[in-house]
């Protein structure tokens, strides 16, 4: 370990991160050293309809945080460290207000990292984040090859941002369709409610194959049951999964810090348990964590940590696929 390792070059705007996830060590997009997982941020908010912030959220994420960087971390329940063979590059450099632009960055980073042999773990941002990160993992895996498991309130399937422009966070997975990197039928959502979108777009959806379960599904059958049928979906077919959480998919009472905040989610416990579970048993190719708003948070920084615990529970999942445990 080379714990709390600065950036040095990537500290590039004054929301970046000053070091890496966990105490992990830090890297570079040109020597990933051969990491199993990469942690890299992308601190874009330029995407958002509502409130802002995102992106501010690598930087949270990351220090959201209460043990020293050099402790000895082994998850409880399976007693792995989840951060062997882990690094962090820091965040992409952005430029802000060029959504295109950016976009186009993140993908080239992402696709380098998967294009190694690495999972890329992406700390957002705002959810149009997505289109890049998925793509990015496309390029290399196949366009139409990976299955992409979205939790969220929202199913970001906008034809436009709702005035008129096509790339923002309600529009992602459209884009990811019509491009051919994720066809529909190897979309899986989960934690979908409230009142967006509209019933042309969710006829869209239909027609294009979506899998998506609404809270009020979840509430009725159970988690479990839904999990057991998305896990099956997910891994029908597709070799190489994208796994992209958006924090609202959680209640708003425990992360409130997010942009457009929708009541009645899941819980954290069942969050985490679910990303780990997801993590060990489908092939993740790639992960990203978004809507994250730090400014919005609640008392003692509960969004950010949950973020963080997202992210160690993905790695978690990660180590036992490798250690070969099955359930
Ligand atoms: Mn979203
Ligand atoms: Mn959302």
């Amino acid at each position: 370990m080379n714990p709390g390792t600065p950036f040095d070059a990537s500290r590039i705007h004054a929301f970046s991160s000053g070091s890496t996830f966990a105490g992990v060590p830090a890297a570079t997009l040109d020597d990933l050293q051969g990491a199993r997982a990469v942690i890299v941020g992308a601190p874009f908010d330029w995407g958002t309809s509502y409130r802002p912030g995102t992106r501010f959220g690598p930087k949270a994420i990351r220090e959201s945080d209460y043990l020293a960087a050099d402790a000895y971390r082994p998850h409880l329940p399976t007693g792995l460290n989840a951060l062997e063979g882990v690094v962090d590059i820091g965040d992409v450099e952005l430029h802000p207000g060029d959504i295109e632009g950016d976009l186009d960055r993140i993908a080239a980073t992402i696709e380098r990292i998967s294009g190694a042999g690495s999972i890329p773990i992406v700390l957002g941002g705002d959810h149009t984040i997505t289109y890049a990160t998925a793509t990015g993992v496309a390029r290399t895996y196949g366009f139409g090859e990976v299955a992409l498991v979205h939790f969220d309130a929202h199913a970001d399937t906008g034809e436009t941002t709702g005035y008129g422009s096509l790339y923002g966070h309600g529009t992602p997975m459209r884009r990811l369709i019509e491009s051919g990197a994720v066809p529909g039928s190897r979309f899986v959502q989960i934690g979908l409610r409230g009142y967006w979108p509209g019933p042309d777009t969710v006829s869209w959806m239909r027609e294009r194959g979506m899998r998506g379960y609404m809270m009020t599904e979840i509430e009725d059958r159970g988690l479990k049951a839904v999990v057991d049928e998305a896990v099956a979906h997910a891994g029908d077919g597709a070799d190489a999964v994208f796994l992209s959480v958006d924090i609202d998919v959680v209640d708003p009472g425990m992360a409130p810090g997010t942009g457009t905040p929708e009541p009645g989610g899941l819980t954290s416990r069942q969050i985490l348990d679910t990303v780990r579970r997801m993590s060990r048993e489908l092939r993740i190719v790639g992960a990203d964590i978004v809507e994250v708003s730090p400014p919005y948070d609640g008392p003692g920084a509960i969004t950010s940590f949950l973020a963080n615990r997202i992210v160690m529970e993905v790695l978690n999942g990660l180590a036992e696929r490798a250690a070969g445990v099955s359930s």
